[in-house]
């Protein structure tokens, strides 16, 4: 992992954290306020015309809530970065406000299964869209229609950890005169820079890796000054999915160890992925790492996050829940991200159909390696992995 210094400076505390003239204070204030108190009504309705850049009400600007835009907008190298009360609410932020009747979004790669519902329930609103799960730019190039405005990607892509060229598939979009955005949640701004590869809009899930601790709920968007502005006069302020100022003092507090929780998880996850590949009961690993075109991966990532996927030799649900039940040091649940390491597995059924549209194995179990260690957790799957070979 090559992480920038810099990056590792502003995680820390840097000039971002000044919210005051003078020194800055080591740890956050946490500014509990719903309202911002002017000296005049001319001075309360100046700052009602500019409520994107003044103290007004907390559904706008909070101190506390700026601070980790100002980080997360330097992270990723971009103008401007809005944090929401989850990721779901930044992704449908960004719908809303850049999407109008009769447009149309391409889907490209493996997308998280909610923004795909969310873009069903779209529909409705006269918003339409495809899914395109070839990702190389020939491919988009020619699903893009005269009508699509956003094309939504995700690298590496859910469940499959597929990588596309972001850079590509950028300028072709653009040629087309759509936006691109990308949910950038797994690699964290630390191990991937969208925007300086010519995506438009990167959105986070901060409820995974940049907390880090399973704790609470956070998003973010971070984009050009202009395009905010679109954003969060059209959603941000009307929908009001804002992030709280004490949850925005957590994430703080999480990004303090974000790199090195980063480092640690992306040799953990390595060693796994790699013991995982030489185990009989394993058909192929996702990661990374193990992607074809390793230079594009090298030119990409500045290194890994901890979560990947696997697909049993055992095609099949029984094996699926063999495996996943006989783990003893993995938390079964939703989302990844955290210091527990956890497991899921996409295939319940009864959803035979959904899966082999997706083109998803129904053998595949997906992991996030937390901090308990490499050899306690591969161990671990070994022995599970060796018992539903012995059952089956
Ligand atoms: C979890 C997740 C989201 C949604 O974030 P929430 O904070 O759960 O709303 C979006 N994208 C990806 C890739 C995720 O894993």
């Amino acid at each position: 992992m090559q992480l920038d210094p810099e990056d590792i400076a502003t995680c820390l505390l840097d000039d971002t954290d000044a919210i005051a003239p003078g020194g800055a204070p080591m740890s956050t204030p946490i500014v509990m306020t719903s309202l911002f108190a002017f000296p005049t009504l001319e001075a309360l309705q100046e700052g009602l015309r500019n409520e994107s850049t003044t103290h007004v009400y907390s559904r706008g600007l909070n101190p506390t809530v700026e601070v980790l835009e100002r980080k997360l907008a330097k992270l990723e190298r971009g103008e401007a970065c809005k944090c929401f009360g989850s990721g779901m609410a930044a992704v449908s932020a960004v719908m809303l406000g850049v999407l109008r009747a009769g447009d149309h979004v391409l889907f490209v790669n493996h997308i998280y299964g909610p923004t795909l519902q969310l873009a069903d329930h779209l529909a409705t609103f006269g918003v339409t869209h495809d899914v395109l799960l070839d990702t190389d730019a020939a491919s988009v190039a020619a699903a893009l229609r005269p009508n699509t405005r956003l094309v939504w990607l995700e690298s590496p892509g859910t469940m499959t950890f597929r990588v596309l060229d972001l850079e590509a598939v950028a300028s072709v979009v653009r040629a087309h005169g759509a936006l691109t955005c990308i949910d950038n949640s797994w690699a964290t701004p630390l191990l991937q820079k969208p925007l300086t590869l010519g995506v438009d809009i990167v959105v986070h899930t901060a409820s995974k890796y940049l907390n880090g601790h399973s704790d609470l709920m956070a998003g973010a968007v971070i984009t050009t000054a202009e395009r905010m502005r679109e954003i969060f006069y059209r959603a941000y302020l009307l929908n009001g999915g804002i992030q709280s100022a004490h949850e925005a003092w957590l994430v703080l507090r999480g990004l303090r160890t974000l790199p090195t929780r980063l480092r640690q998880q992306e040799a953990d996850a390595l060693t796994v992925a790699h013991g995982l590949r030489a185990h009989p009961a394993v058909a192929s690993v996702h990661h990374p790492a193990f992607a074809e075109d390793q230079a594009l991966v090298a030119r990409q990532f500045r290194g890994f996050s901890g979560t990947f996927a696997f697909t049993l030799a055992q095609d099949d649900v029984t094996s699926v829940r063999r495996v996943v039940n006989g783990l003893r040091h993995f938390q079964i649940g939703v989302s990844w991200g955290g210091v527990e390491s956890l497991v899921i597995a996409p295939a319940s059924g009864h959803n035979e159909a959904r899966l082999a549209a997706q083109q998803i194995p129904r053998g595949t179990i997906r992991i996030s390696i937390g901090l308990e260690g490499a050899d306690v957790l591969l161990s671990d799957l070994q022995q599970s992995l060796d018992a539903s070979m012995g059952a089956a």
